[in-house]
């Protein structure tokens, strides 16, 4: 690589891996690292809250998981991981289950004591067979797991998530979900899970850590900024980086009610006490997440931060219930909708991207995708890898 001086645009981890990788493979340059936001991490950001001293997930849950070697060595590189597996939990209809689907949850939902291959005859019973191919969410699940799963533990929550009904929205979500005929309720399928013991922003600040990664928080880029780099990396909103001049990608946004039970007072009234032999306890729901699928429950999910480090102890508890809503021009864009009206304006944009030299697109806003952590690592890495 000829180039010298590099800028990256974005903290989170598709930018910070991007900047390490490269001033270790080339040690002759050095890398800018921008962002507007006043810590890295991007959305992966944690911070302690200063009250309870729980490890706050602080723009939603996030649990590492990845089946990539490569990404799993590299992480731990720059964090202590501690064995996390995420066993979400739903309540519909006033009862509470296990999700992803499993043996257990079709047990408990249809009152019956299947043995695995039992469970996938009585649900190929369910399963809609008219539907050849299925053309959207609604058909994928009615054709997968049949109407009453699908009503009790998707329909709802989908609406409420994406903002609109289930067959608009395409079949390729629904596929992404695991149905278990056994009792494994990890919610994940890879090798390698975990989440780092000291939360993600400690991780992200290690990894551009090195004398040759020069970052600069609170400072919004701008195009005229790339002049005086070699090359720019850019990990933002396509859209933004044109001046939204073709129009606006949609995405959804959540936002969080937030509840603190804090050790000593009382006047938190959802909470559930436990005592242990000297000290109050608060343990709001028992569980990490909790999704509540049902359309007449204006929330789609709460989330209960201590249970995501359960190597902690905290006495005081901290729960965020999460709302989902269209985002609007001052809001967090969270989900790419990938509508097949943004698809086509997405094609507009990455063809004038594909015309700029010297400049990259990397990570889930800058390519629209909704993208996992491991995986804007591992885009990162092969990045870097083709220099
Ligand atoms: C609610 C939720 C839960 C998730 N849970 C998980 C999970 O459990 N496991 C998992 O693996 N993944 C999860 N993800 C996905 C994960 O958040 C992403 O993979 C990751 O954040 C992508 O990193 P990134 O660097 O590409 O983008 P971001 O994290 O969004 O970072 C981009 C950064 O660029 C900055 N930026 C943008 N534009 C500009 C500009 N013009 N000037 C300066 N700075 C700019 C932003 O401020 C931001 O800090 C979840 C996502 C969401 C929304």
């Amino acid at each position: 690589m000829t180039h010298k001086n590099i800028l990256i645009v974005g903290a989170g981890f598709s930018g910070a891996t991007a900047a390490r990788c490269l001033v270790e493979k080339f040690p002759h340059i050095r890398v800018t690292v921008l962002d507007k936001r006043s810590h890295t991490a991007g959305n992966c950001h944690t911070s302690r809250d200063p009250v309870t001293g729980v490890m706050l997930h602080v723009y939603g849950p996030h649990v590492f998981h990845t089946d990539r070697q490569d990404v799993w060595n590299f992480v731990n590189r720059f964090a202590v991981f501690r064995p996390f597996i995420l066993r979400t939990k739903t309540t519909t209809r006033g009862e509470a289950f296990g999700l992803p689907i499993n043996l257990h949850t079709i047990n408990q939902f249809f009152r019956k004591n299947f043995t695995p291959q039992e469970a996938r005859d009585f649900i190929a019973t369910k399963a809609d067979k008219s539907i050849i191919e299925a053309q959207n969410f609604e058909e994928q699940a009615l054709k997968f797991i049949g109407p009453e799963l699908y009503y009790a533990f998707f329909r709802g929550y989908t609406m409420k998530q994406w903002g609109c009904d289930p067959k608009m929205l395409p079949a390729s979500i629904l596929k992404r979900l695991p149905l278990r005929f056994d009792y494994n309720d990890n919610y994940f399928n890879d090798p390698y899970q975990g989440i780092p013991e000291q939360g993600y922003t400690a991780m992200v600040e290690n990894l551009l850590d090195d004398s040759r990664i020069c970052v600069k928080l609170n400072t919004e880029y701008v195009r005229d900024m790339s002049a005086a780099y070699d090359m720019t990396i850019y990990t933002g909103e396509i859209d933004r980086f044109f001046a939204y001049d073709e129009g606006r990608l949609r995405y959804r946004t959540v936002f969080w009610k937030t509840e603190k039970a804090i050790a000593s007072q009382t006047e938190c009234k959802t909470s559930t006490i436990t005592t242990s032999p000297d000290l109050k306890v608060y343990d709001l729901q028992g569980t990490a997440v909790m999704n509540f699928p049902d359309p007449d429950v204006p929330f789609t999910r709460k989330i209960e931060h201590k249970h995501f480090a359960p190597w902690e102890t905290h006495a005081g508890s901290v729960l965020y219930t999460e709302f989902s809503k269209e985002t609007e021009a001052d809001d967090t864009p969270y989900y790419p909708k990938r509508l097949s009206s943004d698809l086509l304006l997405l094609t507009k944009y990455q063809k004038r991207a594909s015309e700029l030299p010297n400049i990259h697109f990397l990570g889930r806003l800058a390519t629209y995708r909704y993208m996992d952590m491991h995986q804007v690592i591992g885009e990162a890495l092969d990045f870097v890898h083709v220099q």
